[in-house]
């Protein structure tokens, strides 16, 4: 008979990216980014056990996600495994809540949620480093979602710095039905930069608006560098950002590879107002009111 013998409850939270910033290509043909994360409180839950029964199995609340090493939460589970000669049973339930392929980094905080979790259940086998340098063998977002917060994320994502908590803030989330392949993305990024002045975030800038706690600076100065590459693909990115401006946020930004769009708001009722527009369009499955978390 299959034996629970504990449980774990381990959150994953998605992020926004306040910046991104692409600084040139690096010999093994990945991107070199420069890129202000923030995570939200919008979060998937996993639920963990260890089990008398040997393997993974995996559920998912979402039935159009794969349940097996195709899934970063699976891949999570056997790499921490694989690398602590585990021999009981691992069952994990994903409850899915971010939005799948969404430039929200959903896959990559699952997969750290999974390894912060049993790393907890197993007594703490692996540092904090040890765990952030498991992650990057998954994905170059997963040290990040390890971490939390408001950071900077240089390399290909895995070099990290803790910044000054971003003010707090009202985060509307809207995500057009359309989708994109980041890969396409950077592929077409590396075309148009060949032709074309893309605008450049100014990062310092919004290093010392995050030191000074000056929302003001920090808002005007959101820009993503993949943002005209994606609006070209999915145009509802223009669209979406525009009403989001004259409904009054303070800042909007397309998020990572995109096509999610967020807007900033210091206004509750605004904010109110913006989502209860949204709800009543074609956008109201992918339209999400969160706000930033940070860990304690
Ligand atoms: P990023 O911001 O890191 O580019 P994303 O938000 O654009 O990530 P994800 O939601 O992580 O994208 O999913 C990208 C793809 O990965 C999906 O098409 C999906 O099939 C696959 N995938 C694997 N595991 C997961 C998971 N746990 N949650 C969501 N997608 C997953």
């Amino acid at each position: 008979m299959n034996a629970i013998l504990s449980t774990h409850t381990a959150y994953a939270y998605a992020k926004i990216n306040l910046s991104l910033d692409i600084l040139g290509t690096l010999p093994n043909g990945y991107h070199e980014v420069r890129m202000i994360m923030q995570s939200l409180q919008l979060h998937d839950t996993v639920t963990l056990k260890i089990s008398d029964t040997p393997g993974i199995t995996m559920t998912c609340s979402d039935a159009s996600l794969p349940v097996d090493e195709h899934n970063l939460a699976y891949r999570a589970a056997a790499l921490f495994c694989d690398t602590y000669h585990i021999s009981e049973g691992i069952e994990l339930h994903l409850e899915k809540k971010i939005p799948v392929a969404a430039g929200l980094a959903g896959g990559s905080s699952d997969a750290a949620a999974v390894l912060r979790g049993l790393n907890e259940m197993y007594g703490k086998p692996a540092t904090a480093d040890e765990l952030a340098a498991l992650g990057v063998k998954l994905g170059a977002d997963v040290p990040y979602c390890l971490m939390l917060g408001t950071a900077l994320s240089e390399g290909i994502g895995e070099r990290l710095t803790v910044l000054p908590a971003a003010p707090d803030c009202h985060c509307l989330l809207v995500k057009p039905a359309a989708g994109a392949s980041t890969k396409q993305i950077y592929t077409d990024y590396d075309a148009l930069v060949q032709t074309t002045d893309i605008k450049h975030p100014d990062t310092d800038a919004l290093l010392s608006a995050l030191s000074a706690g000056d929302y003001n600076t920090l808002v005007s100065g959101l820009c993503n560098v993949l943002e005209p590459v994606t609006t070209g693909l999915v145009p509802d990115i223009a669209v979406i950002k525009e009403r989001l401006q004259t409904l009054g946020a303070d800042g909007v930004l397309m998020s990572g590879s995109g096509p999610t769009v967020f807007a900033l708001f210091s206004d509750l009722e605004k904010v109110k107002r913006a989502e209860a527009h949204f709800l009543q369009t074609e956008y109201a499955p992918g339209t999400f009111l969160t706000s930033f978390y940070q860990p304690e």
